[in-house]
């Protein structure tokens, strides 16, 4: 059993280990990232360029930017009409259990959290995916909390292959797993895995993950790697900002993923921006010193230095910051988001919801926004023959 006494730095039995040097790269990226350290000059310098190297990246992450977030923004919002014109992809979570054996002290889902746990059969599963095909939807990302033991990998697979008779898309938000399950997963129908590193100071990490096979950070974080090799398409990466320094955790993130892409070429990358948000059972935790104008320069740096990835903007945030953010850097939306376990369908979840959403609007008003702002909503851009 993984407890606040396993080393986390260590593999444990049963966890496929990659021969990979990009967890020590990301690291010590990290480690000498001093946002204190860069000058206007730096940031402007960064900003002049077609292709941003890791030094760019840091510069445009430092604190120096702060004071150039409409520069940021506009070059951002150039990137991004150059790479997918204006389009702006949709999408809804759906959460299919919440059973989780971690213990990550800032989420309401953890195994000591005294919540309702659920999960889905197959026909509520079908029932569920149902209701959300009939809103337009063609994209859904599953979720279940991390569980190998109620929600094993034949039961996602189970929910792929369910989800495939709707969607065209199907992402995965589930725990991590080793390359054979991801190719399981794929032959089910699953399209892309995310997977948040949450935070990339290993020391912090170990404070916040006390109990539970996530513990483990190397095997976290060579996740991606792992569902590149099983076949998965694409891969998603995130720290949750706000659980550490910001802007190291996002300067890794960026990292992380250039690396990624740059040894796994056919790789489809994508962000998550997610910030802290308030949880059931804990007033404590609330995003601290990451504000909007930091989120902003978070998502336009990932932008700028990642031009194709692409970046998805949840229902954490506000529906005034997520309308702007679509026509600056993000890709792909949320909409008509329910995080409780089974609420599609029926009234009343059967399971509680990880944590509280700021925009709770449905698919079509989403839609509907997404033109206002002067965009086209794309339910998929996948053509399968
Ligand atoms: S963050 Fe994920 S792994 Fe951690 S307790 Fe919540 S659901 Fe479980």
């Amino acid at each position: 059993m993984i407890t606040q006494k396993t080393n986390h730095m260590e593999y444990q039995e049963n966890m496929e280990i990659v021969d990979s040097a990009i967890m020590d790269q990301v690291l010590s990226a990290r480690e000498s990232f001093d946002p204190e350290a860069y000058t206007e000059e730096d940031v402007k310098r960064a900003l002049q360029k077609d292709v941003l190297h890791p030094e760019d990246f840091a510069a445009l992450l430092s604190v120096a930017a702060s004071s150039h977030l409409e520069e940021m923004a506009r070059r951002a919002q150039e990137e991004t009409r150059k790479h997918f014109g204006n389009s702006v992809a949709m999408f809804t979570p759906l959460y299919i259990a919440n059973y989780c054996e971690n213990y990550c002290i800032y989420c309401g889902f953890n195994c000591h959290n005294k919540i309702h746990r659920a999960k889905l059969n197959a026909e509520e599963i079908e029932r569920e995916m149902q209701a959300i095909a009939a809103t337009g939807l063609e994209e859904i990302l599953l979720l279940t909390g991390e569980s190998p033991k109620m929600s094993d990998v034949s039961y996602i697979g189970e929910a792929c292959k369910i989800a495939k008779k709707y969607f065209k898309v199907i992402g995965l938000e589930v725990y991590p797993m080793d390359s054979k399950d991801y190719a399981y997963l794929h032959s089910c129908g699953a399209d892309f895995v995310t997977v948040f590193q949450e935070t990339y100071n290993p020391d912090k990490y170990k404070d916040l993950h006390l109990g539970g096979r996530k513990r483990i950070f190397p095997y976290r974080l060579n996740t991606q790697e792992r569902a590149l090799k099983g076949g998965i398409r694409g891969v998603g990466f995130a720290a949750l900002l706000g659980l550490d320094d910001f802007r190291r955790d996002a300067f890794a993130t960026g990292m992380h993923a250039y690396l990624v892409q740059r040894k796994y070429p056919q790789g489809e990358i994508a962000f998550s921006c997610p910030r802290l948000r308030p949880i059931i059972n804990n007033e404590e935790i609330n995003p601290r010193d990451v504000h909007e104008p930091q989120l902003l320069q978070v998502i336009c740096a990932y932008r700028l230095f990642m031009p194709y990835a692409g970046i998805t903007i949840s229902s954490r945030e506000g529906s005034r910051f997520r309308d702007q953010i679509i026509t600056i850097a993000a890709t792909k939306i949320s909409a008509g988001v329910d995080v409780g376990i089974g609420g599609h369908s029926e009234k009343e979840a059967k399971g509680d919801e990880q944590f509280e959403i700021e925009d709770g609007r449905t698919v079509e008003e989403i839609r509907e926004m997404i033109v206002r702002q002067g965009m086209q909503p794309v339910m998929s851009d996948y053509i399968y023959v």
